[in-house]
């Protein structure tokens, strides 16, 4: 089923029905433990940390609609990020994108750094940038592309060249594209990382994370990880993600679609200074975007025009279709605001040179009529005219 198209694999992709009784959605197999016919006599499952049928057959899916080999899936993204970085010794250096997801900022600098691991940040949009920090200590290069909020984009292809000459893994957090729009296993990375909690998952009713990789020895070392730290997801939780999967591609298009008429729309707006959106030619990633992703994807940042506190939180507060609240992903809209939710344990000096000032608001574009979003952004932004 491998060979199909995406479309295809989203739905079969590493599936198949229940052998025990036909059932074509994999059971929830709400289970800790297995029986076993005599001491090491059983079929492969002894105990749900472990193995879980219904884990597996997620993580089946998410090495098939990656392109990879291996899927693991782990109790959130940033567990999944955790284990990635017990893949690394103190002493070892990492290169990371500078406009990271908050919480794998705050994980590398406040849980990793203390064990000895050295992170260098940096904007990843010259491919120099990156080779000049290399040292025979870079052990992994993280990218972050589309980068959240600000969808600064990173060449994937010219970056693994820098990582594969280092001796280095390279790592692709891939949840705001999405494997529909984009496959870093296929340009050079060697995992890809999703926070599934967003697109995957697709309806913001669940928290879970996933690493596909294409090798067995690493797949090892990440399963070795996974079961030696504990931070699986339940089944409940995979049976969701497994779920949200299926339409990934139909709802990736139509939050495209949308996206690409808000973005136009909120760039002629007067109340509005800049619009954020790879889609727009004369965005500083729009070529390399072009490149390496199918579509632009659902999410537009923009500062309204004071680029103060107060005018975003006005903007945010009287939207009525948009929820303001923290995530992406989900098929409702939602409007957060950086600086002071998802951003806001990182320091502002740091923050507003990547572009994260008060004034800016991200958006979360929905699968609603696009005329409803329209008018409610109409609505909100009318608060500062
Ligand atoms: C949300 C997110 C994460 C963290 O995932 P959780 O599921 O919230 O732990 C990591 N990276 C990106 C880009 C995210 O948006």
């Amino acid at each position: 089923m491998d060979s199909e198209h995406f479309g295809t694999r989203a739905i079969h992709g590493g599936q198949h029905p229940d052998p025990s009784t036909g059932a074509v959605m994999p059971p929830i197999y709400q289970t800790s433990t297995y029986a076993q016919a005599a001491p090491g006599v059983h079929q492969g499952y002894e105990y749900s940390r472990t193995q879980n049928p219904t884990r597996h057959a997620l993580e089946r899916a998410l090495a098939s609609i990656e392109g990879g080999t291996h899927g693991l899936a782990f109790g959130s993204g940033l567990a999944a990020v955790d284990a990635c970085m017990k893949l690394l010794s103190p002493g070892d250096e990492i290169i990371s994108t500078n406009d990271l997801y908050g919480g794998t900022y705050r994980q590398f600098v406040k849980v990793y750094e203390k064990y000895g691991l050295k992170f260098h940040f940096t904007g990843m949009d010259s491919v120099e940038k990156v080779a000049s920090l290399v040292t025979p200590q870079t052990k992994m290069i993280w990218v972050e592309t589309p980068t959240n909020p600000m969808l600064n984009v990173v060449d994937i292809a010219a970056v693994a060249e820098v990582a594969k000459k280092a001796g280095a893994l390279l790592v692709v957090d891939n949840t705001f594209a999405t494997p529909y729009l984009q496959q870093p296993l296929a340009l050079g990375a060697d995992i890809a990382l999703h926070s599934a909690t967003k697109y995957l998952g697709g309806h913001s009713d669940v928290v879970l994370g996933a690493l596909v990789v294409k090798e067995e020895a690493l797949a090892e070392k990440l399963y070795f990880l996974q079961n030696a730290t504990g931070a699986v997801c339940g089944p409940m939780d995979s049976f969701l993600v497994l779920r949200g999967i299926k339409t990934l591609h139909v709802r990736m298009d139509r939050h495209q679609e949308n996206a690409l008429e808000l973005a136009a729309y909120l760039r002629q707006h007067p109340a509005v200074s800049r619009v954020v959106f790879p889609g727009f030619e004369d965005h500083p990633g729009h070529a390399v975007a072009k490149k390496q992703m199918r579509g632009f994807g659902g999410m537009i940042s923009f500062a309204v025009k004071s680029d103060s506190f107060e005018d975003a939180s006005k903007v945010v507060s009287a939207m009525k279709v948009f929820t303001l609240a923290e995530s992406l992903g989900g098929v409702e809209s939602l409007a957060g605001h950086p600086a002071s939710m998802t951003h806001a344990s990182i320091p502002k000096a740091q923050r507003e040179e990547s572009g994260v000032t008060d004034g800016l608001i991200r958006l979360s574009v929905g699968i609603e009529d696009v005329r409803d979003l329209k008018a409610d952004l109409d609505t909100a932004l009318s608060v500062l005219l």
